[in-house]
């Protein structure tokens, strides 16, 4: 009997679905890519033609300019070659989805990345069984555990409200995690508007034109420095310590990102007040969705491979690394 998934090859540039002559989340240019989500290191410009959801095509669009697109909404299924295609919600970011691969009997899922919290800015992970379930391990070692969003979200308020004279400036990664600290604002009762650097303004709107409510939002250029007291200010991280944040008032330097459990990595960029909130599975997340899916194999992908393949091993899962690169830690990239 021939191998299981003998028709997907991982290639460093990406997966390749050989009988749909199709790449998933290529890092190079192809004739036809199918794209999970809209970050950096899975949505690129320059292919033939792409599929992907609606709302991840939106996004290319702003990022890349228009593309061929070929928009598939979540429970449709397209036929390319001889196999089926289907996309369905990974919980990532807005659009996100896991790519389900249907052909002659055997069903692989490449889930992109995702996360199984609750995110009010896109549609929750759905379980999908499969034989070859690929997997990232971004956060994939026993230490990751994140906290509770809202907690983190309430340690944010407290010191809006006791640091007198101050802003909270949020370093937030521009596409995904800045509107979703913005609505996670919103849920625990923060309706003041809240400000945002110039790089964040086209892929907020974006967001609010395809549904995601964000409440009022204003850029800080323009604003007086009077103004930016007491206020949430969002912006990219690699502006939290640059000239431009010297405009405000006496900024808590805050930064939302599962990278935040490191302290080290808090302390190298100044950053006074971490928030560990992820748009990535935890370990449990991560090893959850594994005994759910219940594949008779994972690949892994980026991130850290080996505990998970030891989980998979104790757990009687068979597994797999693909190395492919080009694959960031894309909660920290710009
Ligand atoms: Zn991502
Ligand atoms: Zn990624």
């Amino acid at each position: 009997m021939a191998r299981l998934g003998n028709w997907i090859e991982p290639f460093p540039e990406g997966i390749y679905v050989k009988p749909a002559d199709a790449w998933v989340d290529p890092s190079q240019p192809k004739e036809r890519a199918l794209v999970t989500h809209g970050h950096a290191d899975h949505a690129r410009g320059g292919h033939g033609a792409v599929w992907a959801t609606p709302e991840t095509l939106a996004i290319m669009d702003v990022r890349y300019g228009q593309q061929c697109a070929n928009p598939v909404a979540y429970g449709e299924t397209v036929r390319l070659g001889e196999v089926a295609v289907g996309f369905v919600p990974a919980g990532h970011v807005l659009g996100s989805a896991q790519i389900v691969l249907d052909y002659r009997g055997e069903r692989v899922v490449v889930s992109g990345d995702y996360k199984r919290r609750p995110d009010p800015t896109c549609a929750p992970f759905v379980v999908v069984p499969c034989d070859i379930f690929i997997t990232e391990a971004t956060f994939g070692l026993p230490v990751f555990r994140h906290p509770d969003t809202g907690a983190e979200i309430d340690r944010l308020l407290h010191r809006l409200r006791h640091e007198e004279g101050r802003c909270v400036l949020v370093g937030a990664y521009a596409l995904g995690k800045a509107q979703r600290v913005i609505a996670e604002l919103r849920l625990r009762g923060h309706h003041e508007p809240i400000y945002y650097h110039g790089a964040m303004e086209r892929l907020c709107n974006l967001y609010e034109t395809l549904g995601v409510p964000l409440g009022e939002l204003r850029p800080v250029a323009g604003a007086k420095k009077d103004e930016l007291v007491g206020r949430v200010i969002i912006c990219p991280p690699s502006a939290l310590n640059d000239r431009w944040s010297r405009r405000l008032p006496d900024p808590v330097t805050a930064m939302a990102s599962g990278w935040m459990r490191v302290r080290q990595r808090a302390r190298q960029k100044n950053v006074e007040l971490p928030l560990v909130i992820s748009d990535h599975g935890d370990w449990d997340e991560l090893t959850r969705t594994i005994m759910e899916v219940a594949p008779k194999e994972v690949w892994i992908t980026h991130g850290r491979e080996d505990a998970l393949m030891h989980w998979c091993m104790l757990h009687q899962v068979k597994s797999r690394e693909l190395h492919l690169v080009g694959r960031e830690d894309d909660e920290e990239e710009e």
